[in-house]
């Protein structure tokens, strides 16, 4: 039996990661009437720890920037690259590039981090549901008008709102009721990750500094300092080299290690502890980032190799985005698909700036400090894009200096608003 909520929503957000609390949090400033529903209880774990400066921007539009510096969150100041035999890229420094307080981000525990961006979507009058699950969506004439969800005691409920976001994550609940799943022709990795205590730390700036970490030919480590002197560690690479000799990772993880100085120099006088989590993080995009009456943002729109730590920058920016997109449908009393076609084309032109990145970084050709020494000019714009200032920016030069090393991937043509219906 399905119970019927007689209360009409403004917006329901699927899902209560950041791109979710962000578009709740947002319409709800707007006095917009606003249901998050959240199949987990918070705090809740979550991968992806480090942030790009650019998130500041989402940060200070929600009001949480005070507490983010209240926090014990380790400081990020730059990002560096080493090889599998430990010679260390200079780092990229954000403040040399950016006169800002966002110059410094952080290395979040995403459990916290995440509760603390729900909480604040709570606080500016949006109403959480957790422990409850989306399980389809309510439709009249082609066009999505609210959801079904069940709760803790599997008691299922309708709830109806002018229009419905996904914001699901990797769970992508509207991509795979309409299967619109599309995966990146050449990112086709998997992921294993641990967490270490006592692991070796660089000294002054260089902390908090994500390092990427190469395994020659075949992938890469991620090393994130963490509050509580943990280091969250982790190995990206083809599922066909990482599962060569066992599928137990622990094993391949250990194997792993050894294939790079650096990480082991720095994880050898640590002590891993928890499990080994592994995900086939193959990346994709969704058919369509909208439909009549629903819109699409964060993981549940795409998700790209996080080589780039973009995940969390893309599902605030997006969500962002979203609720401006969302507030001038709402006035207009305009829900269709064609109300989001800006949304789609910016978004996926700043996904498509970062994806050549992400192509050229597994193209053994491609260096950084190759790029830097052919167009030392282009040093500043690199870097705008490692910082996040993806959207809305000129890229055609440093697009065209990178296609000079390396084959640049063809745009991909979807990931935009659903045609209009026949009906
Ligand atoms: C291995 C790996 C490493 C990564 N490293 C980084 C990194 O260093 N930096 C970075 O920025 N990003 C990283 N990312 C990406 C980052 O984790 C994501 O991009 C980010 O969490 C997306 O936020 P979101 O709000 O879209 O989705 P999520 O954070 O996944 O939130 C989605 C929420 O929806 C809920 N949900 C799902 N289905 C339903 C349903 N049917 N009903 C109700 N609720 C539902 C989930 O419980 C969850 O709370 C990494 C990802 C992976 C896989």
């Amino acid at each position: 039996m399905v119970t019927v909520n007689e209360r009409e929503y403004d917006a329901i957000v699927v899902g209560g990661g950041p791109s979710g609390s962000t578009v709740g949090a947002l319409l709800a400033e707007k006095g917009r009437n606003v249901l998050i529903i959240e199949k987990s209880r918070f705090p809740r774990y979550h991968v992806g720890e480090s942030l790009m400066p650019f998130c500041y921007f989402t940060f200070d539009r929600l009001g949480v920037v005070e507490e983010l510096n209240e926090r014990a969150y380790t400081q990020k100041h730059s990002v560096q690259f080493v090889t599998s035999d430990g010679v260390m890229s200079a780092p990229f420094y954000f403040f040399q590039h950016l006169d800002h307080p966002a110059a410094t981000t952080w290395q979040v525990k995403r459990s916290e981090f995440d509760e603390l961006l729900l909480n604040n979507a709570r606080k500016k009058g949006a109403e959480v549901l957790e422990e409850t699950q989306v399980v389809d969506f309510l439709y009249e004439s082609d066009k999505v008008v609210g959801v079904i969800a069940e709760d803790a005691a599997g008691e299922r409920s309708e709830y109806r709102a002018s229009i419905t976001v996904d914001a699901s994550g990797r769970d992508c609940a509207f991509q795979s009721k309409r299967r619109w799943r599309k995966r990146d022709p050449k990112l086709n990795k998997i992921a294993i990750w641990t967490y270490f205590k006592g692991a070796k730390r660089d000294p002054d700036l260089d902390e908090g500094a994500t390092t990427v970490a190469y395994l020659e030919d075949r992938g890469w480590f991620w090393n994130i300092p963490m509050q509580d002197d943990i280091v969250s560690s982790g190995i990206v690479a083809e599922r066909d080299y990482l599962y060569k000799d066992t599928r137990d990772p622990e094993a391949i993880f250990k194997r792993e290690i050894e294939n790079n100085t650096w990480i082991k120099e720095h994880l050898s006088c640590g002590q891993q502890f928890g499990q080994y989590w592994v995900t086939g993080e193959y990346s994709y995009r969704s058919e369509h980032c909208a439909d009549d009456g629903i819109v699409l943002v964060g993981d549940a729109f795409a998700f790209l190799d996080p080589v780039f730590s973009s995940g969390v920058f893309l599902a605030l920016k997006s969500g962002e985005m979203a609720a401006d997109a969302i507030d001038s449908a709402l006035d207009a009393g305009d829900v269709s698909a064609s109300r989001f076609a800006t949304y789609g084309e910016d978004l996926c032109q700043a996904i498509e700036v970062m994806r050549s990145l992400v192509y050229a970084f597994y193209d053994n050709e491609f260096s950084f400090g190759k790029l830097i020494r052919n167009h030392p000019d282009l040093r500043g714009i690199l870097t705008d894009c490692l910082i996040g200032d993806l959207v809305n920016k000129d890229y055609g030069p440093l697009m065209k200096a990178i296609g000079e090393i390396t084959e640049l991937p063809e745009p991909l043509a979807h990931g935009r608003v659903a045609a209009p219906s026949q009906a």
